[in-house]
């Protein structure tokens, strides 16, 4: 059921009139004026409010620069909603926001009845997540300006998208961050959490109650269709997933009709969903193998017992969140692609991700670069990939490049 949201709205902050206002401290104002939405801690001289109110962010000379969500805990102090200052954070802006990120998937190519439709800042609703997997939305409210707008952009998203479920996973860690505890469970309507995804030729079956995230890797559906075509292109033979969660590359490289797919997880629940995936589109079982196993204990026991593959995929969970474990993160990166260059066969392909905020693109293809040289191998970059175009990166927000990736093809 829809409820109206209207004036009088149970949050009472709706009238930007009787803001509490935050100042930036001199020279504090730059990052701002160039809309990014994020104003840190360090940067405030004064003011605050409750978890989640809005607030007017003025400059040192008391100009006006945004309407915020302050956060009095976390590092981001502030989230900016608006820049315009004749702009009112009421219901209406909400259902005005809501409705632009769903009308801009329109535009966007996706094969899949599961789609993202709100991703944070690139959307202008910093802090929220919404995934549509068919009938069911899931969302994560990870900021307490959207925590404190709950309702509100519940109903916004039951309306504009016409439907009538809606499932909430905050239960991520950057919660914590904003002094927020987890909260989970249907919000409106009710309905199974187990569900089918249909993206490109498959099907994947996911749990939208305990899987990851909001239950599945949604930016990765572009990448499973290349993988798919190489698959069909150069006929692999051998395939080894690693870091499989629920199989989408395993089934990917199948539907594309490899022979054979090893996928390797630590995760006992993500294997058994792995292997429901692989019968669930129909394949003989003989043609997947599952490990429940540390990823890089099993390439270095591949490689000792001589075993290779004619494409594996490296779709690691972030190793670094901030650029302050970018060096850690690299050896680590680098060490997973070393062993995986040693068992790649000449003329096979590595499908190689990073999902980390802080490590760069530019960092990543160096970090890449050097396994390959440990390794002794060279490769042809024959493709560079993101996030699906449904986890858009913004000109004025670079922090929505987090997944990036490189197709390297082992030089014969
Ligand atoms: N490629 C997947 C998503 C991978 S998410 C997809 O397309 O859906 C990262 C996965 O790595 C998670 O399933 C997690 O359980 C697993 N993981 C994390 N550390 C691991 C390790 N050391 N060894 C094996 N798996 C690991």
């Amino acid at each position: 059921m829809v409820t109206s949201f209207g004036a009088g709205s149970a949050q009472g902050c709706g009238d930007n009139g009787t803001m509490k206002t935050i100042r930036l401290r001199a020279g504090k104002e730059r990052s701002l004026q160039r809309r990014h939405p994020w104003i840190f801690e360090s940067a405030i001289e004064r003011g605050g409010a409750d978890s989640g109110e809005t607030v007017r962010v003025e400059g040192h000379e008391g100009q006006f620069l945004g309407w915020a969500a302050f956060s009095p805990s976390s590092k981001i102090r502030a989230r900016v909603w608006s820049f315009v200052e004749s702009e009112r954070i009421d219901a209406a802006f909400f259902g005005r926001a809501v409705a632009s990120a769903i009308q801009a998937r329109t535009r966007l190519e996706v094969h899949s009845d599961g789609m993202r439709l709100v991703h944070g800042e690139s959307d202008g609703l910093p802090g929220l997540i919404v995934d549509r997997y068919g009938d069911t939305l899931v969302a994560q409210f990870t900021s307490a300006g959207v925590e404190r707008w709950k309702a509100v952009i519940a109903d916004a998203l039951l309306l504009h998208t016409g439907l009538e479920k809606l499932y909430e996973r905050s239960d991520a860690s950057s919660r914590g961050l904003e002094g927020l505890p987890e909260s989970t469970g249907w919000l409106r309507g009710s309905g199974a959490t187990d569900l089918v995804l249909r993206e490109h030729d498959w099907q994947l079956a996911l749990d939208i109650a305990h899987g990851h995230k909001t239950g599945f890797y949604l930016d990765q559906r572009d990448s499973r269709k290349k993988f798919a075509e190489h698959a069909r292109r150069l006929q692999f033979q051998r395939v080894l997933n690693c870091f499989c969660y629920t199989g989408g590359f395993t089934v990917a490289a199948l539907s594309g009709g490899a022979a054979h797919v090893t996928s390797i997880d630590s995760s006992g629940p993500a294997l058994v969903q792995a292997a429901a995936n692989v019968a669930l589109n129909g394949f003989a079982p003989e043609r997947a193998s599952f490990m429940d196993a540390d990823v890089n204990a099993s390439l270095r026991q591949f490689a000792q017992a001589g075993q290779s593959f004619d494409a594996i995929v490296l779709d690691p969970p972030k190793y670094a969140p901030t650029v302050a474990h970018a060096e850690r993160a690299a050896r680590a990166y680098k060490d997973i692609n070393r062993l995986a260059f040693k068992i790649l066969e000449p003329g096979g392909v590595l499908f190689t991700y990073s999902c980390s905020g802080g490590i760069s693109a530019d960092l990543f293809h160096k970090i890449v670069a050097s396994a390959g040289a440990d390794a002794g191998v060279d490769g042809f970059i024959t493709e560079r990939m993101g996030g699906a175009p449904d986890h858009p990166m913004t000109i004025n927000f670079p922090e929505g490049e987090y997944l990036k990736g490189l197709v390297v093809m082992r030089k014969l």
